[in-house]
């Protein structure tokens, strides 16, 4: 093997703050790393998978929910994640000419679909837009 570059990586294990769900679209990368920043989350383990919320809510096939199902619960068992943050997004690829209500409501119910799996998680739902971040709250 040829090295090809260094870097000092932490050997430590850690515990995350939380277990991210994100959509892979790299517009919202900043701002959502900025945002769970303020929220308090810096280690974390981010599943970031296209269409993100949409793999719970309304997978194309069924494997694809237990695919991250399975992600989360890696995260409780190897780094103790408590928490789960859905953050569900603007203009998504995956949700093509679709209204900001319908990726809402998937978000929502992506967060129905973990808070069943997997009741001792605290489940927070979120919503980034071009201008920002916003929590979305049932009703
Ligand atoms: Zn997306």
């Amino acid at each position: 093997m040829e090295k090809v570059f260094h870097f000092d990586s932490p050997r430590e294990k850690y515990r995350a703050d939380a277990c991210v769900i994100t959509c892979f679209d790299a517009r919202f990368d900043l701002a959502v790393r900025k945002f769970l920043k303020r929220r308090g989350v810096v280690t974390f383990d981010h599943v970031k998978i296209p269409g993100g919320v949409k793999s719970l809510a309304a997978p194309e096939c069924e494997t694809d929910r237990d695919c991250v199902l399975r992600m989360v619960r890696t995260s409780m068992r190897l780094h103790g994640s408590e928490r789960v943050l859905i953050v569900a997004h603007g203009e998504c690829g995956a949700y093509p000419r679709a209204s900001m209500e319908t990726i809402i409501a998937d978000a929502m119910r992506a967060a129905e679909v973990l808070r069943a799996s997997e009741p001792t998680l605290a489940v927070e739902c979120y919503f980034a837009d071009f201008d920002g971040v916003y929590r979305v709250t049932a009703g």
